[in-house]
């Protein structure tokens, strides 16, 4: 289940020296208060989604909506609203999620890398990630490597799900038969996404 909804935050309050509340008509008895809200989730604040506000009279205790504050009020009442900032920390989990994809997107592009480096240098004990078809995926293990060529040992089995290939990456899982591929064929292979990971 996710717990998500809002919640409103007091950021500032403010006495108005010259605002007349409407209900008792004393003057300078108003407390205007600036309140901002922002969505959450899990109790993580997400990003701000605005401010609200009232205003009380000390007096007479009379509070007042925003939609409610007669116009001289509710103009004092933007003005304190516009020149008050929230606390940066309501933005907390657009923080985290641009961090997490600024370092997924890193992740991916470094492992990207290192993948091209393997496919042009192999070594024994690779381990190529590879589609057999929509849906069936299995691994190849390196057990030689020649100038021109690879020899690998192919996986037994197959597995339907992409992400779960490290699975039935195990050493028993491996066939005592071994066949040989050309670099460059290895490069083709890699390059039209045949071959889509390598381990080292
Ligand atoms: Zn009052």
């Amino acid at each position: 289940m996710i717990i998500y909804g809002s919640r409103a935050v007091h950021i500032k309050s403010e006495q108005s020296k010259t605002a007349i509340c409407p209900s008792c008509s004393t003057q300078g008895s108003l407390t205007l208060s600036v309140f901002r809200r922002h969505a959450h989730i899990f109790w993580i604040p997400l990003f701000p989604i605005g401010k609200k506000g009232i205003s009380q009279c000390q007096h007479c205790k009379n509070v007042l909506k925003t939609k409610e504050m007669p116009e001289p009020i509710r103009r004092e009442y933007d003005i304190l609203k516009n020149k008050t900032k929230g606390p940066i920390w309501q933005f907390a989990g657009l923080g985290i999620l641009i961090v997490l994809i600024a370092w997924g997107s890193y992740a991916s592009a470094e492992n990207k890398k290192l993948a091209g480096e393997y496919i042009a240098s192999p070594m024994n004990g690779d381990i190529y990630e590879y589609k057999i078809e929509t849906r069936s995926y299995s691994t190849l293990k390196v057990i030689a490597v020649s100038r021109d060529s690879v020899f690998v040992s192919p996986n037994e089995y197959e597995i339907s799900k992409k992400s779960r290939i490290f699975k039935i990456n195990k050493p028993e899982n491996y066939s005592e038969f071994s066949y040989g591929i050309s670099i460059e064929k290895l490069k083709e292979m890699y390059d039209s996404g045949e071959i889509f990971d390598i381990n080292r």
